[in-house]
């Protein structure tokens, strides 16, 4: 037996207009909610799981489901990035299974067939990279260039595409891309008068940069538009100026050359970092302003995307004639379900998209999705979990969950969901640990929904009692009737600097001038000069520095890194942290690691030169790596015989409190213990594993 998450109640019919069919080309979508083409680090290495993730959002209402970048040729070999692949007849068989799950609940599957030229390193097949003209990989500094097509070369990226479409429509796809966006590919890239240098048919004035693309819609809609519809997506602005595409330039007039060639318009803004820009940096619905002038010129359907989790926002993107479709990756990935609770009413379950990006960082470290709103997100097929519906225990228990963090409040809502008594205590007068401390920080507020989220479903169950201002010891622990006890008690920042780059304490740091993240949240304010000392190389030391400079103070951002929040290139945000600290003046010294602090100057070392020098510090804000709060735990596990006598039968630490990480892993990992603490023979299951087929 399982138990769905939440209730539902009726539609409202303000939100009927999201629900008429929309027809594309030969096809038509049952709603206006699209899932666009998104990464996942599944790809054509984990085909089974990735069939499941998609069929989940079918089967949560989706009229749309895509695939993400489907390579259609070795010479588009985007490894070790790990996407889609169509490069022969064997990669039919791994989409068809995509497309079924899709179709099981009766959803239109979308491919995005691309060649990425330049884009694709072709580190695993060595073929020849291509490109309009000759260039440099824009890959990292990687020492490669793409050579210039030739006519035969072009006819041959024709034939690839159209051999790619008449596969895809072999595997069941309903909709077919041509993928035009980002700068990722190579019909983009013919567009663009920085890539293309040519003096052919297929080069200088805009009328002949846009053939290709043109000639591959073409292709597309001859080979397969008798029963598939042939999208275009195209990126109608780059953020560039007068350097890239702009909505009111050459972006406007590539869709107008094209304007009722394809089916259907997914257009955006390129690149991907500000496509998928994060919450810190841009609102819902930030691409309006780029995207609304093309239904103006088409009067095909449009769809565009906007982290849009509103239906309210929905509505009003349909109404004012901006989009025929809501667009959604990020939405789609943290509520696979969004669509049937807004069908249903059930509209404070949806689980808001907080706009961080640890997806994305999924595919920057060619790794399964995750998301940080959604534990179950890439564990559809390996682990078998469901979004929104959870087994329910044979036998109820009672559990009393210390800590209201993330970890806290999702295993305690799993919990409830499996029919237990679950009891959560916190000493703060506000739920939400970490969450709700760093959603205070500048750009961080959406970050909140993760708390939100969580306490609408507690407050939804009779089954569960939340304390706050309620500090818990060993001896109301035991006392407390629970049967299982479940630490979630969280992490603090160490005062030490011992991180990465310091292995040991930092001379000088037991000094009351060295602050913690923790201290600031308390209200102590430093002093001019303040130096952040970031080795941990996330956001937060970065989004302190910015607070500090933002309030007036001098701020120097001291980090072993070669660049400031350095691991935010996996969430797309770096170089615009980079800016932001740069145009507020916060003086950034990178590749140096602090390694003393007299009170009044914090003693540096060039970590490549070994070379030191002195910055003056009033106060010092070290950010570099915490401490489990386990202090409750081991007192608790110090005495078995008197977890026996309380009736306690088990004691177990989840998020922070087992092990620091992110607020995703904290996530992850109170929603798993919720789910496997009464596996059978007590051993957690073995997630599937995908095999190398031997063939
Ligand atoms: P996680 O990310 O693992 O969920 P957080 O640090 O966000 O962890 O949350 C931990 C929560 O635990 C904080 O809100 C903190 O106030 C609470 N907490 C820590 N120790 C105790 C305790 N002994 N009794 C009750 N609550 C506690
Ligand atoms: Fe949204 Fe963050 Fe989940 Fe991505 S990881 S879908 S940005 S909540």
């Amino acid at each position: 037996m399982s138990a769905a998450t939440g209730a539902a109640g009726g539609r409202d019919p303000r939100f009927d207009i999201l629900f008429e069919p929309v027809r594309i080309g030969p096809v038509v979508a049952r709603n206006r909610f699209f899932q666009v083409p998104h990464c996942n680090g599944m790809g054509h290495l984990r085909p089974r799981a990735h069939a499941a993730m998609r069929g989940v959002k079918a089967e949560g209402g989706w009229a749309v489901v895509s695939t993400e970048e489907v390579e259609i040729h070795p010479s588009s070999d985007l490894s070790p990035y790990v996407e889609g692949r169509l490069w022969d007849e064997r990669d039919v068989a791994p989409l068809a299974l995509l497309a079924d799950a899709v179709h099981a609940h009766g959803a239109l599957a979308a491919i995005e067939l691309v060649h990425a030229g330049i884009n694709s390193p072709n580190h695993h097949s060595r073929e020849d990279a291509l490109a309009p003209s000759h260039s440099v990989s824009p890959h990292g500094y990687a020492p490669f260039q793409a050579r210039e097509m030739s006519r035969a070369d072009i006819r041959a990226y024709r034939d690839w595409h159209r051999t790619a479409a008449l596969r895809a429509r072999r595997a069941g796809f309903d909709v077919i891309y041509v993928y035009a966006a980002h700068d990722l590919s190579l019909a983009m890239h013919f567009l663009l008068s920085r890539h293309n240098h040519r003096r052919d048919e297929y080069g200088g004035l805009l009328e002949n940069r846009v053939r290709i693309l043109r000639e591959l819609v073409e292709d597309t809609r001859e080979a397969v538009g008798d029963r598939c519809a042939v999208a275009v997506r195209l990126a109608v602005d780059e953020k560039l100026g007068a350097a890239g595409l702009q909505a009111d330039g050459e972006g406007r007039d590539i869709v107008a050359m094209l304007a009722e060639l394809p089916d259907l318009w997914d257009v955006n803004v390129s690149g991907w970092a500000n496509d998928s820009a994060t919450s810190r940096f841009a609102p819902e619905g930030h691409q309006e302003d780029f995207v609304r002038f093309v239904k103006r010129v088409t009067s095909k359907p449009v769809v565009g995307v906007g982290r849009f989790t509103s239906p309210d926002a929905m509505v009003a993107q349909i109404r004012r004639g901006v989009l025929d479709f809501i667009g959604a990756a990020r939405p789609s990935i943290a509520d696979p379900f969004l669509p049937r609770k807004i069908e249903t009413g059930a509209i404070d379950e949806i689980r808001e998209c907080i706009g961080c990006n640890v997806c994305v960082s999924g595919d920057y470290t060619a790794t399964p999705i995750r998301c940080t709103q959604n534990p179950t997100m890439g564990e559809e097929w390996r682990r078998g979990w469901h979004p929104e519906r959870v087994p329910v225990s044979a036998r109820p228990e009672r559990f009393l969950i210390v800590g209201s963090g993330p970890a806290g409040l999702e295993c305690a809502r799993v919990l409830a969901a499996r029919g237990h008594e679950v009891q959560v205590a916190d000493t703060a007068r506000e739920p939400g640990g970490r969450v709700t401390r760093e959603s205070r920080l500048p750009g961080l507020a959406a970050w909140a929904r993760v708390r939100d989220y969580r306490l609408a479903a507690l407050r939804r169950s009779a089954r569960v009692g939340l304390y706050l201002d309620s500090e818990v010891s060993a001896e109301l622990a035991l006392d407390s009737g629970a049967q299982r006890i479940v630490i979630a008690t969280g992490a603090r920042w160490r005062r030490d600097g011992v991180g990465r780059a310091n292995r040991l304490p930092v001379t000088g740091f037991d000094s009351p001038a060295v602050l913690t993240p923790e201290d600031l949240d308390r209200g102590l304010r430093p002093r001019s000069p303040v130096v952040v000392f970031d080795d941990d190389h996330y956001y937060l030391g970065g989004v302190l520095a910015e607070r500090l400079r933002a309030e007036g103070l001098e701020v120097t951002l001291v980090t072993p890194a070669p660049l400031p929040s350095a691991w935010t290139v996996n969430t797309l945000e770096q170089r615009t942290i980079h800016r932001r600290l740069l145009e507020l003046g916060v003086d950034l010294v990178v590749n140096a690691n602090a390694c003393g602090f007299d009170g009044e100057r914090l003693r540096i070392e060039c970590t490549i030169t070994g070379r030191q020098s002195l910055r003056p510090a009033a106060n010092v804000v070290t950010v570099t790596s915490r401490l489990p709060e386990e202090e409750l735990l081991r007192a608790l596990a110090a005495d078995p015989g008197r977890l026996e006598a309380a009736g306690v039968v088990s004691l177990a630490a989840i998020g922070d409190c087992a092990v620091p990480g992110t607020i995703a892993a904290a996530v992850y990992s109170g929603h798993r213990y919720a789910r496997e603490f009464d596996c059978a023979g007590g051993e957690r299951p073995e997630p599937l594993r995908e095999y190398a087929a031997l063939d």
